[in-house]
């Protein structure tokens, strides 16, 4: 029984591979994915095992001198075969500038071609080719093709270093300080150069002139998008009956005062290590800098349901600074976190007192807010969408990465010459240095604690218990109309 199943299984696989052979197209591109496996062609050495051994050196060499592997760029190579008919392989600077602007995602181009007679003696004229890689190298493609009427060979390598899409989880890595960006305003696409010492970042287009992504770093050296340091802070309080939506922000923002006791980042001689705190942060260390207490301030606020932006800008001629701006009954107020307890006598109106801040960059929990036209003098309007235009970082990323990964190229017409001996060309994309991120939060504004007269009751607000190692009270003090 066993060995009938057997002749029939035998039979049926021999009635398969005769219809096969039978099939005119089936048979065809069976001998073609033969001829592809083993690199067959007259002489038993063909195209494809050339670009295996291509790459089988090049990652030898790398491994003597423990760099990385370079990969197979599959899209430059498959672009490659599709458009080098048409480029001039004489002429690489050209070819280079070609790719660069066709696949602007690398960063460093290095190209080289040679031909011969003989396919297999190609490898060594490449020999120079390999030790010119450096260690940041991640890409290549290789394209082969037939010379003088079939009689040689040419093959081309394109090497390069292919950028990461910026994020600060990548930018948090600190594996490498060039990214690629899309800016979300103009379609842009760059290579980005970050410092990586560096703590405050504002993403900036060169051609909008539009920022499209602020950051600043923990304590830790982590990244976020500035309005992710707004996490839903919402402490426990206790509000009277009677309070108004403006006496519930004179409360808090009290509060805030008096439970974040103002210090110059422990960095102030060091923009660079500059480090932000989220609300529940700087609560419990009960000190921050103007953006610590800012974020601190609004995050409280929004939970509480205002209308509320953290600006980051500068005071007068001071420099950088941070501050809360909320809406409460169709009236602008600026909520200033490094002074003194607010003074209701004196309401802080952005008509009075705003004409020496000025804000770069406004944001809230879920966006920030970039001036539309940066060059246009800011005219006291924190809100309106003609003035400030609303982004979305992390949407705006994977928008930007499905567009990338739809997107073809554009061939350009060009003719194909013949030549011997290896020719070398390189280029490097331009880093625009205004993409350079800029460093924020530098100078505080420093100016004098006033106590205001208290026409304000005192009552408790309820903050959350610090941590066991403080020594500080666990409920605060804070001003309630009379
Ligand atoms: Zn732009």
């Amino acid at each position: 029984m066993k060995r009938i199943l057997m002749l029939v299984l035998f039979l049926g696989l021999l009635g398969l591979g005769y219809t096969l052979l039978q099939n005119p197209n089936m048979s065809a591109s069976t001998r073609i994915w033969v001829g592809n496996m083993v690199g067959a062609t007259e002489s038993g050495y063909g195209p494809d095992q050339l670009k295996v051994d291509i790459v089988d050196r090049v990652n030898y060499q790398r491994t003597l001198k423990k760099y990385p592997f370079v990969r197979v760029d599959v899209g430059l190579e498959q672009w490659m075969d599709s458009k080098l008919e048409e480029l001039d392989t004489d002429h690489l600077e050209a070819l280079t500038q070609n790719i660069k602007t066709q696949h602007p995602r690398y960063y460093r181009l290095l190209a080289c071609t040679a031909s011969s007679s003989q396919l297999q003696s190609l490898l060594s004229e490449f020999q120079d080719f390999f030790q010119k890689l450096d260690q940041d190298t991640t890409h290549m493609a290789v394209h082969v093709s037939r010379i003088a009427a079939g009689l040689g060979y040419r093959a081309l390598i394109v090497t390069g270093r292919k950028l990461e899409d910026f994020s600060p989880e990548a930018l948090s890595e600190r594996k490498t300080d060039v990214f690629f960006n899309t800016c979300p305003h103009c379609g842009y696409e760059h290579a980005c150069k970050v410092g990586l010492d560096q703590r405050g970042i504002n993403l900036e287009c060169s051609k909008c002139l539009r920022s499209y992504g602020v950051l600043a770093a923990d304590e830790k050296g982590t990244f976020r998008y500035v309005n992710e340091f707004l996490t839903g802070y919402h402490p426990p309080a206790h509000f009277p009956y009677d309070s108004d939506p403006l006496h519930q922000m004179y409360t808090i923002w009290s509060a805030v005062i008096r439970h974040c006791a103002y210090v110059k980042d422990t960095s102030r001689f060091n923009a660079k290590r500059d480090a932000w705190q989220t609300a529940l942060e700087t609560q419990t260390k009960m000190r921050g800098d103007c953006e610590d207490s800012s974020v601190f301030l609004a995050d409280w606020l929004l939970a509480r349901g205002y209308q509320v932006r953290v600006a980051l800008g500068h005071y007068g001629d001071m420099g950088g600074h941070a501050w809360c701006v909320a809406k409460v009954g169709g009236i602008d107020y600026l909520l200033e976190s490094t002074e003194g307890p607010p003074d209701p006598a004196k309401p802080p109106y952005v008509a009075d007192i705003g004409n020496r801040y000025v804000p770069d960059t406004l944001f809230d929990r879920d966006a920030i807010y970039v001036r539309t036209n940066p060059r246009d003098r800011f005219n006291g309007d924190y809100w309106s969408t003609k003035h400030w235009t609303r982004i979305q970082p992390r949407e705006l990323a994977e928008q930007a990465l499905a567009k990338n990964s739809g997107k073809k190229a554009k061939p350009e017409s060009r003719t194909v010459k013949a030549k011997s001996t290896p020719t070398i060309a390189s280029r490097t994309a331009d880093v625009d240095q205004k993409q350079s991120a800029k460093i924020l939060m530098n100078v505080e504004v420093m100016k004098g604690i006033k106590e205001g007269q208290m026409e304000w009751q005192i009552t408790e607000v309820v903050m959350p218990e610090p941590p066991a190692t403080s020594a500080q009270p666990a409920t605060a003090k804070a001003l309630t109309k009379k």
